[in-house]
């Protein structure tokens, strides 16, 4: 048995949730078109879909929203955010964003040219979407352990050197403006990336002069990984680990929503003062003055203590701890997942636990949709709702390598009995599971379709022949 870890905080405030029963839940996803981004939240039990932004926030995080200052310029909010952001990062310049994507927009509009090509280990569906909004090509690079999920390498996060080299090589310096990571890589099933392959990474950009950029929405629990697993490290503080990831890159985007651990909030780093002021005449176009970046003064005060918390080694334990225990769990139910787990969330294999449903019949989207029928949990697709797009060469549908669903852990905010409710709702699709059918469009936007895509079920006597 997985053990749970006693949480390094009690609760001081509660938030009421309720489950709505069975007849009115299926009503709930008919209107939704079988899309939960489309279920208003008191219709969710336990809300899985995502943990950006939907942590608790702590009574120090609470305390410093009160002295949020909020002057146009300059305020004190923003010098507090710049200290915690020198300490924690050590990036020479900032730009505080009202979340990740809005940092990725920036980047892309400042350095990506049609046809031009971003490498990673994966992109996340909007810096794959942000890179192609401004015509450019996200290419994905990770090892291939990465789509083996019973393979147990401590790092699946991790770019094939031998990949990136050849592919430098192959369209050339010239049409790379920048070079990136995603820690953890949150598309790949949130698997960290191990130090020595940052340093690998970094310094096979840089040859190239190639500027290195890092998507470091997780760089908490990336780094706690790397005191975990890799050899030499076990030592070091996380806050030392990270702040060498940081100091091999020229800059990174951030979705602070994750482990700055507050609801809304995100920045753009980097090294280069060009690129700064730059970034600086975007931001003041799209997003706001410098010193707040679309923010209100209280929410960089949030930032500001979140970023330190989300270091904090005894909460970083029980995180991946519990991480670990509800993976534990779903393996022991004979659920297919990711193995090792990663940080945020638990992975379920749905191509092979629906092995009867076609990919463009959407696997993934069957098991989300069958957790919300079976007891009220919202999860998330992370296949080919989320992921197959044409080529942009031939126009043949391009499906990702894995047909996901992801647990997604909101940080603080779940005990263990959540967890094992959940447990025991896959228990009882796991019984039934050749009887669930697929899913098809009934409607579809271009780009990050997922969000606002509707369904309806492909019946059962349409597939069996
Ligand atoms: C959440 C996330 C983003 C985007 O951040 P938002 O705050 O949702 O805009 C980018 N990359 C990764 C890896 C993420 O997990």
């Amino acid at each position: 048995m997985a053990k749970y870890p006693p949480e390094p905080f009690r609760i001081k405030m509660v938030e009421p949730i309720q489950l709505l029963d069975r007849p009115q839940r299926e009503k709930a996803l008919q209107q939704a078109g079988y899309n939960l981004f489309a279920l208003p939240a008191q219709a969710v039990f336990i809300d899985l879909l995502t943990d950006s932004g939907t942590g608790s926030m702590s009574q120090e995080q609470w305390a410093a929203l009160m002295q949020g200052d909020e002057s146009y310029a300059g305020a004190r909010s923003y010098q507090r955010l710049a200290q915690a952001m020198d300490e924690v990062t050590g990036f020479r310049y900032f730009v505080p964003t009202h979340q990740g994507r809005a940092a990725e927009n920036l980047l892309a509009a400042l350095l990506v040219k049609p046809g031009q090509y971003v490498p990673s280990n994966m992109h996340f569906d909007t810096t794959d979407a942000n890179i192609r909004a401004r015509l450019g090509r996200p290419v994905n690079l990770v090892v291939d352990e990465a789509f083996d999920p019973s393979s147990d390498h401590p790092f699946k996060g991790n770019m094939d050197i031998q990949k990136l080299r050849s592919f430098i090589q192959e369209v050339g310096r010239e049409n790379i403006p920048l070079g990136m990571i995603t820690i953890t890589n949150n598309a790949g099933g949130g698997q960290p990336v191990s130090l020595e392959n940052l340093r690998q990474v970094a310094a096979t950009y840089h040859e190239a002069g190639i500027p290195f950029f890092i998507d470091a929405c997780r760089f908490a629990e990336n780094a706690y990984f790397i005191k975990l697993r890799e050899p030499g490290q076990s030592h070091r503080s996380v806050r030392e680990i990270a702040r060498e990831i940081f100091s091999l890159a020229d800059g990174a985007t951030m979705s602070a929503k994750k482990d700055a651990l507050v609801n809304i909030g995100g920045f753009l780093a980097m090294n280069d003062e060009a690129l700064y002021r730059q970034a600086c005449n975007e931001l003041i176009l799209r997003e706001g003055f410098p010193t707040y970046g679309g923010l209100s003064g209280r929410d960089l005060d949030a930032m500001a203590v979140g970023l330190h918390e989300g270091l904090d080694e005894d909460y970083l334990a029980y995180r991946l701890g519990q991480t670990a225990y509800l993976a534990g769990c779903l393996s022991e139910a004979g659920i297919p997942i990711i193995q090792p787990p990663g940080g945020h969330a638990v992975y379920v294999d749905a191509g092979s636990l629906f092995p009867h449903i076609p990919r463009d019949q959407f696997p993934g989207q069957a098991l989300a949709v069958e957790l919300y029928l079976e007891a009220g949990v919202r999860t998330v697709e992370i296949g080919s709702v989320m992921f197959a797009y044409p080529d942009p060469d031939s126009g043949e549908i391009m499906h990702p390598r894995l047909e996901l669903v992801r647990l997604a852990i909101p940080r603080r905010v779940y005990t263990q009995s959540h967890l094992d409710y959940v447990v025991e709702a896959f228990t009882r699709i796991y019984a039934r599971r050749d009887r669930v059918c697929g899913y098809r469009f009934t409607y579809a936007p271009d780009l990050l379709r997922h969000f606002t895509a509707r369904f309806e079920p492909v019946q059962q006597q349409e597939t069996a022949f």
